[in-house]
C-alpha cells in the first residue's frame, strides 16, 4: 500500500449527498483510485461537506497519522476544507503527481478517570448539564493552579480556535504553535471563587487536570469536537497535545490567516 490511491470517502449518508458524490467517484476510479469501504484500509480519506464533516472524518477514522485527510466542501471553503467540489479534478491530480502539500495539525488528548484516551481536533469542552453551576479544581502540571465555578470550560487546539473557542472571547491562534487554549464558561468571579478571568494558552508539554467536585452536580457534559461523550460520571479530566499530528492536504496560497482573513474580515 505504498501508493497512496486507496482513498475512503467520508460524508453523511443522505439521497441529497450520494448525487453529489457520486461524480467524485467515478473520477476517482477513473483515475487509478481504489474506493474503499472500510477506512482502514485507506491511505486518503476525504470528508465532503463543511468543517463539521471534515471533524466527523478524523473521529470516525480514529484520528490515523499514517494517511491523508482531505476536506472537500459543497459550497464555500472552510476552516479544514482547503478544496471544494468545483476543484475536483485538481485535487486528483495533485495527489496522482504527487504533487501535494501537507499541514499538519496538532490534536488534543482527553483521558477522562483513566479510561482509553479520546482525541479531538477543535477543543473539549465540559458544562455542567443543569442550570446550575458546578466547581472544577484546575490543575497546570502539578500545579492546583485555582478552582472554578461556572457553567464549564473549553480547551481547543490552535486549528479549534476560531471556533467555540471564539465565541467566548478566546484568541485566535497560529496552528504552527502547538498549544492548548483554556477559555471559561461564564465564571462565577467573588470573595469565594476566583480564577484568571481570561483565556491562556500551555506549551505543548503541559498538562491539564480538571477535577470536578463531587458537590452533587459532578455529571457534566464533555464534548469532543462535535460528540458529546456518553460518560455519565467524571471526576478527573487530563488534556494534553497529543503525541501524533493528523496530515492534511494543502491548497497552495490558502494559509491558516489567509483563511481567518476570508471568515472574518
Ligand atoms: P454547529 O453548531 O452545527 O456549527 C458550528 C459552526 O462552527 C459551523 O459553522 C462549523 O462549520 C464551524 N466550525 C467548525 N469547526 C470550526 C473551526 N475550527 N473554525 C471555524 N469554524 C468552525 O456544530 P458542528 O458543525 O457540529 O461543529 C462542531 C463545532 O461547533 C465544535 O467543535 C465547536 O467548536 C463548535 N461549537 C461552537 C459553539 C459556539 O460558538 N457557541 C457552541 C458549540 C459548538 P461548518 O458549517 O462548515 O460545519
Ligand atoms: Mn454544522
Amino acid at each position: 500500500m505504498s501508493v497512496r490511491n486507496h482513498l475512503y470517502l467520508s460524508y453523511k449518508k443522505t439521497e441529497e449527498m450520494e448525487k453529489v458524490v457520486q461524480p467524485i467517484s467515478e473520477l476517482a476510479t477513473q483515475h487509478g483510485f481504489t474506493l474503499v469501504s472500510n477506512p482502514v484500509e485507506a491511505n486518503i480519506i476525504a470528508s465532503i461537506g463543511g468543517d463539521n464533516a471534515f471533524l466527523q472524518a478524523t473521529r470516525k477514522t480514529g484520528f490515523r497519522d499514517d494517511c491523508l485527510y482531505v476536506g472537500i466542501s459543497v459550497d464555500s471553503s472552510g476552516f479544514y476544507t482547503d478544496f471544494t467540489i468545483q476543484e475536483i479534478e485538481q485535487v486528483i491530480q495533485a495527489i496522482k503527481n504527487e504533487e501535494v502539500e501537507v499541514r499538519r495539525y496538532p490534536i488534543l488528548k482527553v483521558t477522562v478517570d483513566h479510561e482509553k484516551p479520546f482525541y479531538c481536533l477543535n477543543e473539549c469542552s465540559i458544562r455542567s448539564n443543569v442550570i446550575k453551576t458546578f466547581v472544577i479544581d484546575v490543575f497546570i502540571d502539578e500545579l492546583h493552579f485555582e478552582t472554578f465555578r461556572g457553567d464549564g470550560m473549553i480547551v481547543s487546539t490552535p486549528t479549534g480556535s476560531t471556533a467555540y473557542n471564539m465565541s467566548v472571547n478566546g484568541a485566535v491562534v497560529d496552528p504552527t504553535l502547538p498549544s492548548l487554549q483554556v477559555s471559561e464558561i461564564a465564571s462565577l468571579n467573588n470573595n469565594d471563587y476566583r480564577t484568571l478571568g481570561t483565556s491562556f494558552l500551555l506549551g505543548a508539554n503541559r498538562k491539564l487536570t480538571l477535577k470536578v467536585v463531587q458537590d452533587g452536580n459532578d455529571h457534566p457534559i464533555i464534548g469532543v469536537d462535535n460528540e458529546a461523550l456518553s460518560i455519565r460520571h467524571a471526576k478527573e479530566i487530563k488534556m494534553e497535545l497529543a503525541e501524533r499530528h493528523i496530515k492534511v492536504l494543502k491548497l497552495k496560497h490558502n494559509s491558516f490567516w489567509e483563511r481567518v482573513q476570508r471568515k472574518f474580515l
